[in-house]
């Protein structure tokens, strides 16, 4: 049995921070973990900007529904969907992620939360575990599943090497040479079929 283990941001649809920080006109909230290393200190940051700005969720989600996924993303996942399972494994926000998540015809989607309070602020942010996408890898494996995933950043590798077949997809230079063992592409089409010839 196999299943599809794909990241998120880079690879279906734009980066949402910075696509937020665009489509609200928040420079600040381009800063990402480049910037700031520490997730819980760049969360903090983002969210009191949020509240200083008077967004809540809602204001967020509704800015966010004008940000599309990447040209070609729907048709792809659509194809892969019809060969084999498919979960999208992404350290963003179910909350966020929500409009995106129905413009690609409601994948599976396991990521992070928020808490919100009844008028709409966030709270704070909950992650669903440590090393996400390599603990649910992981966790796949163990009830039977074999694992081929592909991803764009650093925070993918350990997944994409602790299968059976990983990709890189539209990575950084620098990531495809450090990583030259691993399959590198930048077409939807030559990744359906790296997918598609691994399965
Ligand atoms: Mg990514």
């Amino acid at each position: 049995m196999n299943i599809v283990c794909l990241d998120l941001e880079g690879v279906l649809v734009p980066e949402i921070w910075i696509a937020f920080a665009e489509e609200s006109g928040i420079p600040e909230l381009r800063r990402t973990t480049r910037d700031e290393p520490d997730y819980d200190r760049l969360m903090a940051y983002r969210l009191e900007i949020l509240r200083e700005r008077g967004l809540g969720l809602p204001q967020i989600q509704e800015t966010i529904s004008r940000i599309d996924p990447l040209p070609g993303a729907r048709e792809f996942l659509d194809a892969l969907r019809e060969r084999t399972q498919v979960v999208i494994l992404s350290d963003t926000f179910e909350e966020f992620a929500r409009p995106l998540m129905a413009k690609l015809g409601w994948p599976t989607l396991l990521c992070n939360s928020l808490e919100v309070a009844p008028d709409g602020e966030i709270l704070r942010h909950l992650m669903r575990c440590e090393n996400s996408k390599l603990t649910t890898v992981r966790a796949l494996q163990s009830c039977g599943y074999e694992t081929i995933a592909a991803g764009d950043s650093f925070n993918d590798l350990a997944m994409i090497r602790a299968g059976k077949a990983g990709f890189l997809f539209r990575s950084t230079a620098a990531i495809c040479e450090a990583n030259s063992d691993v399959p590198a592409y930048d077409g939807y089409d030559e990744l359906l079929a790296a997918i598609t010839g691994a399965l």
